[in-house]
């Protein structure tokens, strides 16, 4: 016997019937005899849709009523999947996030967990009644409904399953595992991992592979919650995971690198759209000048992430380039604009147009060429790297927007990730 939470994403909610079939999952691991809490996304497309519903209202929202809008897309699905689970004679009852209570932070629209008190949850599942938790909500500090930020149910569901000590957390998502690049971009050849470890999840995570949110691969590495993607399009009745015994199938585990016997160099690819690059030409090259630019940004709350500094065409000035998210692009035009005084600039130029593709693997750690090798191939394309950057297990560069798949391909076919 175990005790499971079970995630299930939008599109694995996305009508009655749908929610059926994940009544008949959930069902499945309480005939098994196992303790269940099930954390649900909204159905796919409505968050989408409150949110713009927000925007229609008022470009410019009180960020405290857009999450009461947006969390509202979670407390339907939560009640629909109460009511069927009862009606096939399954205990279970809906939990909105501040009724476990989930505390978070107070940063509306990008709240952060900070406490879940599993102690009355923990004893309704030894009742063996099934909480059925609403994904992406919280309660904030100032006691008002505060939402995860995007693809925030993935956060939920590894929390609770910390708090509740859990055995597992699965996962249940529109692919059957995680893959070596999103197999939305590469059909045919995109192989799926039978494991990863935390360390390169997190990676493609924050790379842009949305498969899961971030967040929740930071806090399954701190609390050690084995994480389990898997697909709920899957036969509710077909083979399932052995919790006994070494891993096998269905699905992609996230665990310990020591847990993986068959180590890649290079384990995926992943890219994302969410970049927007600016360039300050002609900056006087002195002391002081990178805090010059980048301190605003800092103070304005704006995530930098790649950076490039040359010498100008002059010879006697310096270029700056920088990386922002697409989403502060304006707002960091705005504060570097704000700031020309000090930071002695001649011309601000700016693109969307770009996109990161990283290469991600822990065997970069001990062998060297990975990325002279991921240059090599982009150039033979005629792909343009704009700007590079490195970590230990990653190699990330910038191109042209246009050129995504192309470079995607590529990468994938040349550290032999391809389907054979
Ligand atoms: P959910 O609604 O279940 O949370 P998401 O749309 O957030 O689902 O995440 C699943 C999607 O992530 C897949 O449909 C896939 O296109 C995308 N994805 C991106 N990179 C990967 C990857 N490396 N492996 C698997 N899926 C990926
Ligand atoms: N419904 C929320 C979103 O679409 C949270 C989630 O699905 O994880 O972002
Ligand atoms: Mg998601």
């Amino acid at each position: 016997m175990a005790r499971l939470v079970l995630k299930f994403g939008g599109t694995s909610v996305a009508d009655v019937d749908r929610i059926r079939n994940v009544a008949r999952h959930v069902k499945r691991e309480v005939d098994a005899g196992h303790q269940v809490a099930v954390v649900l996304s909204a159905m796919a497309g409505k968050t989408n849709e409150l949110v713009a519903w927000c925007k229609e209202a008022a470009p410019m929202h009180d960020a405290r009523e857009y999450d009461v809008v947006v969390a509202s897309g979670e407390q339907v699905t939560v009640g629909l999947l109460a009511i069927v689970l009862q009606s096939m004679g399954v205990d279970a009852r809906s939990w909105c996030g501040w009724q476990v209570p989930i505390m978070t932070s107070g940063v509306h629209g990008s709240a952060r967990i900070q406490n879940i008190d599993g102690a009355h949850l923990i004893e309704r599942l030894e009742q063996g009644q099934v909480a059925v938790i609403a994904g992406f909500q919280g309660l904030g500090p100032d006691n008002r409904i505060t939402t995860l930020g995007r693809g925030g149910s993935d956060t939920s569901a590894v929390a609770v399953a910390a708090a509740v000590k859990a055995d597992r957390c699965d996962i249940y998502t529109d692919v059957d595992g995680v893959y070596t690049t999103d197999p939305r971009i590469v059909k045919e050849k995109a192989r799926r991992l039978d494991r990863i470890s935390y360390e390169e999840m997190l990676e493609s995570a924050s790379l842009g592979a949305k498969v899961l949110q971030t967040r929740s691969v930071e806090l399954a590495m701190v609390h050690r919650v084995p994480v389990l993607v898997r697909s709920s399009f899957d036969d509710p009745d077909g083979p399932q995971p052995s919790l006994e015994g070494p891993f096998t199938g269905p699905g992609t585990l996230v665990c310990d690198e020591d847990e993986i016997v068959e180590q890649h160099i290079v384990s995926g690819i992943a890219y994302s759209k969410d970049e927007a690059k600016i360039t300050l030409r002609r900056v006087a090259d002195k002391p002081g000048i990178a805090a010059a630019v980048f301190g605003p940004l800092a103070e304005a709350n704006i995530n930098v992430d790649m950076i490039v500094q040359d010498v100008s065409e002059d010879g006697r000035t310096t270029d700056v380039t920088f990386t922002v998210p697409v989403a502060d692009f304006e707002r960091a035009k705005k504060v570097i604009e704000g700031a020309k005084e000090t930071i002695e600039y001649e011309e601000l130029s700016g693109s969307t147009d770009v996109v990161k593709v990283s290469v991600i693997g822990i065997g970069m750690r001990s062998h060297a060429g990975v990325a002279a090798k991921m240059f090599s191939a982009l150039a033979e394309r005629g792909i343009n790297i704009q700007l590079i950057s490195t970590s230990e297990i990653k190699v990330s560069v910038l191109i042209d927007a246009a050129y995504t798949e192309l470079a995607v391909r590529t990468l994938h076919s040349v550290y032999g990730l391809d389907k054979q």
